[in-house]
C-alpha cells in the first residue's frame, strides 16, 4: 500500500487482507490497534507471523510524535511530528471548557506565499497522505484519551499547508476521521481553513460537508490584498466573496472570515468599513486575529488600542465578531514556528 495501513477505511482494509488469503475479522482487530495509535509490536492479540508479514512491506502509523512543548500558562501543547521520510510538521492541542481542540498540518511547508505565514518561507516540500493526518490525531488522542473520554474533540485544519492545495487526501482524511467505527469526531467539530482557492471551494460546496469552512481573508481590496497573498492575483476579493455566498447557499452554514491585524496593512477604520460593507447579509463571523510577528518580514501586529477600535468598529456595523485568544505564545504558538526552529538548530536550510 503506499499510504501507512491507518489511511486505509474499516472496508478497504477488509478487502486488501482478503486479497492476501487472511481471515476477515482480523481487519477489525488491526484497524482497532491502529485507531489506538499503535505499532506492530503493541498488537498484542495478532499472530506474531501475520504481524512480521505486515511489517515487512508496511508501516502502520503515519507520524511519530518527536517533541512536546507545553506551555505553563495556558496548558497548550505544541508537538514536532516525524513523517517516515524524516519530513517534520507541527500541531497544537488547545485545552478548552467544553474540550480538546487540536490544530493539525496538510502539507509539509505550503507554497501560497502569504507574506506574514512561517509555513511558506521554504515553500511546499509535499502532501501528506490521508494516514499522516489522520496520524496527528490519532497520536494526540492517544496521548490525552482517558476512558471513553476523547482526547480531541475538535480539530482544525490550520497548522502548516493549504488543505484546498491537497483537496483529495484532504477529504479523504475528513471520511476517515469522523468514521464511527474509528475515531469518530464529528465533521461539525473540524474547521478547514483555507486562503481562498475559489475553484476547490466551489468543489467542496457540492459535497455538503457539515464542517465550518474558514477562509483567510486578511484584506478588503484586491490592491492590499495582492499585496500580502499571491492568491489575490489569481482570484479577486469579489470572485471570493461569490465562492463564498454561493457556498452558505449550498451548504446552509456560516462561513468564518479570518482577518489578521497588520500594523499598517490592514488596520484602519475604512478598513473595517470595507470589511463591513463586503460582509453585509452574509451568514458568517469574523475572527480577528492580533499579527504574530514574523521578524524575517518585518511584520507586527497593531496596539491594544487599534485592535479593540477595529473590533468595535465591526460590531456597531452589525458584523459577529471576536478575537482570537492567543494560545501558546510562549512555545512558539504559530504556525510553522516550532517547525522553523527545529530546521534551524538540525542546520538544515529553513
Ligand atoms: N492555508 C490555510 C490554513 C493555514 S494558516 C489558510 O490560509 O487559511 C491558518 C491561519 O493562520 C490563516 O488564517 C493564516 O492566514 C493565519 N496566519 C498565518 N501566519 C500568521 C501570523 N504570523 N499571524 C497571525 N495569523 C497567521
Amino acid at each position: 500500500m503506499e499510504d501507512c495501513l491507518l489511511g486505509y477505511s474499516l472496508p478497504e482494509l477488509e478487502v486488501w487482507l482478503k486479497e492476501q488469503g487472511e481471515k476477515a475479522f482480523r481487519a477489525k482487530q488491526l484497524y482497532g490497534w491502529l485507531q489506538k495509535g499503535a505499532d506492530f509490536d503493541e498488537m498484542r492479540n495478532l499472530p506474531a507471523t501475520f504481524r512480521d508479514k505486515l511489517k515487512e512491506t508496511e508501516r502502520a502509523q503515519g507520524v511519530s510524535i518527536i517533541k512536546t512543548l507545553r506551555s505553563e500558562k495556558d496548558g497548550t501543547e505544541k508537538y514536532l511530528f516525524s513523517l517516515h521520510d524524516g519530513n517534520v510538521v507541527e500541531g497544537v492541542l488547545m485545552r478548552y471548557h467544553y474540550g480538546n481542540t487540536l490544530c493539525i498540518s496538510s502539507q509539509v511547508g505550503c507554497r501560497m506565499g502569504c507574506a506574514f505565514c512561517a509555513s511558506t518561507l521554504e515553500g511546499r516540500v509535499r502532501d501528506l497522505t490521508p494516514g499522516e493526518m489522520l496520524g496527528e490525531v490519532v497520536t494526540v488522542n492517544a496521548l490525552h484519551s482517558e476512558g471513553d473520554k476523547r482526547g480531541v474533540t475538535n480539530i482544525v485544519m490550520m497548522g502548516s499547508g493549504e488543505p484546498l492545495d491537497n483537496y483529495d487526501n484532504v477529504i479523504k482524511f475528513l471520511k476517515l476521521v469522523s468514521a464511527p467505527e474509528g475515531l469518530n469526531i464529528s465533521l461539525r467539530n473540524i474547521s478547514v481553513s483555507t486562503c481562498g482557492l475559489c475553484d476547490r471551494m466551489d468543489e467542496l460546496a457540492q459535497l455538503k460537508l457539515p464542517i465550518t469552512l474558514s477562509i483567510s481573508l486578511h484584506a478588503t481590496t484586491d490592491e492590499a490584498r495582492q499585496k500580502i497573498m499571491p492568491v489575490a492575483k489569481k482570484y479577486s476579493v469579489s470572485r471570493l466573496l461569490k465562492a463564498c455566498r454561493d457556498y452558505v447557499d449550498i451548504v446552509g452554514r456560516r462561513i468564518v472570515f479570518e482577518y489578521a491585524l497588520i500594523e499598517g496593512v490592514n488596520t484602519s477604520l475604512e478598513d473595517a468599513d470595507r470589511l463591513a460593507d463586503l460582509l453585509r447579509g452574509l451568514l458568517c463571523h469574523v475572527n480577528l486575529i492580533p499579527l504574530n510577528d514574523v521578524k524575517e518580514r518585518n511584520l507586527s501586529a497593531p496596539s491594544q488600542k487599534g485592535i479593540e477600535a477595529f473590533q468595535k468598529r465591526l460590531e456597531e456595523r452589525g458584523i459577529s465578531v471576536t478575537r482570537r485568544r492567543e494560545m501558546g505564545a510562549d512555545i512558539e504558538g504559530a504556525c510553522g514556528q516550532l517547525r522553523r526552529k527545529h530546521l534551524e538548530t538540525e542546520g538544515q536550510k529553513p
